[in-house]
Order: structure tokens, then C-alpha cells, then sequence
């Protein structure tokens, strides 16, 4: 796909620089209704996910993080589980891979504080491990909650953890990617895309990074008219 310079403004200039990346897609139209805001069941959301003990997590954690963005976003974003650095701050996708994830947000004219952003696991995994089985089905609750409150217009599942877990499934990443998968339980559309970290590891996937965000907005698109 070939940039269409008319259409940038110079923050995406500089995102798309940034990524390496020289395409562009029309803007998405500003919704035309706001949606409600979630109110006072969010504030008792996020002290029961405060409080939880339900699953070892609990004992090991730093502090739960429980999320960060508008709680009117079009876009929820949802990664895999807190980190050190996200566990020392209590916010989702900080430090470098949260950086990138900024970056390809701005690429596709989004700020960071126009999006919801969450973990499929609300404490962090000692070590970096992968969730726990079981931990993620503790935990599925709180997510749950998330989405029926937020009410986006799309979930953008980043990395293989998010995407296997909100999918039910073992398929890997790069063919869950490429396509719009629909999130049952919510009855929402549903993007796959590489988590940040990857494509730190391995810059040369993030044209595809790039296909996927361009794929959500073309999703998102329609559904604001
Ligand atoms: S990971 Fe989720 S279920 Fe486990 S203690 Fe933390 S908030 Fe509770």
C-alpha cells in the first residue's frame, strides 16, 4: 500500500518513520455518539480486581493493573499480563514494548489515551512466565466485566497469549492474524496483531504489525457510521 501524505498529520509522520513503515489508510470518522460512561460499576471493578486473591498471582504481585484509557474507546487492546516494570507502575504495556505499542497507535492516528488498554491477567507471572491455565481462567472474570462495561467497537488481541486465550484456541498468532475474528461471548469483532515485545526481537514483522492496524481501522470504520 502506498502513503497518502495528504492524509497525515505530522505526529503520524513521525510514528510511520519511527516503525519503518511508508503506508497510510484513510482516517476513521469520528463516532457520531459518544457512549455512556461506565460509572460507578467501574469504580467497584476496580476494587474488586484490587482486592482479588482468587487465583497465586495475588501472593507474588506488587500491585494488580488493572488497566488504563478512555472508558468510552472504540479500541480495546488487550495484551498478555503485567511485566516488572508494569507490575512496579501499575499500568499496562509501559517501558519499551509500551512505547512501540504507542507508536503504532499514533501510526494509525490514535493516541494512547483514546484507547482502553488491558491484560488478559490483571498480576503479574513471577519471572515473566506465561499465565497459568488456571490463572487465566481466574481471572477471566475481571476481563469479562471489562468488556461488558467498556462496550468497545473492536478487540485488538496483541500477542499470542491474548489471542489464543480470547480465541479458545492453540493456533499460532501468524494465522489467527490477517482476518476479523468474532469474540463470541461479546459478539465483537476481534483483531490479532504480534505483541510490542515480538516485534522488538523482530523488527522485519512490523509491516504485518502495520497490515493488522490497518485491518482494525477498516473494521472499526463502518461500525462508527
Ligand atoms: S491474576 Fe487475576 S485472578 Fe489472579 S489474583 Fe490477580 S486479579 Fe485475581
Amino acid at each position: 500500500m502506498q502513503a497518502r501524505p495528504g492524509r497525515l498529520n505530522p505526529g503520524q509522520r513521525r510514528a510511520l518513520a519511527e516503525m519503518g513503515i511508508d503506508v497510510w489508510v484513510p482516517a476513521v470518522p469520528a463516532p457520531a455518539v459518544a457512549a455512556p460512561p461506565v460509572g460507578s460499576d467501574w469504580q467497584a471493578l476496580q476494587h474488586a480486581v484490587s482486592n482479588c486473591h482468587a487465583c497465586g498471582l495475588a501472593a507474588t504481585r506488587t500491585q494488580t493493573v488493572f488497566g488504563v484509557g478512555d472508558t468510552n474507546a472504540r479500541w480495546l487492546i488487550i495484551g498478555e499480563a503485567p511485566g516488572a516494570e508494569e507490575d512496579r507502575q501499575g499500568e499496562p504495556f509501559v517501558g519499551r514494548a509500551g512505547q512501540l505499542l504507542n507508536e503504532m497507535l499514533s501510526a494509525a492516528g490514535l493516541a494512547r489515551e483514546q484507547v482502553f488498554i488491558a491484560n488478559i491477567l490483571k498480576c503479574r507471572p513471577p519471572a515473566n512466565r506465561d499465565p497459568g491455565a488456571e490463572e487465566v481462567a481466574a481471572c477471566a472474570v475481571h476481563l469479562q466485566c471489562q468488556i461488558e462495561l467498556l462496550r468497545p467497537r473492536l478487540i485488538l488481541a496483541v500477542g499470542r497469549i491474548a489471542a489464543q486465550s480470547l480465541l479458545q484456541t492453540t493456533t499460532p498468532v501468524g494465522r489467527l492474524r490477517g482476518r476479523v475474528h468474532d469474540y463470541a461471548p461479546a459478539g465483537l469483532p476481534l483483531v490479532v496483531t504480534y505483541h510490542p515485545a515480538y516485534l522488538l526481537r523482530s523488527p522485519g514483522q512490523k509491516r504485518r504489525a502495520w497490515e493488522d492496524l490497518c485491518l482494525a481501522r477498516q473494521t472499526v470504520a463502518p461500525l462508527a457510521a
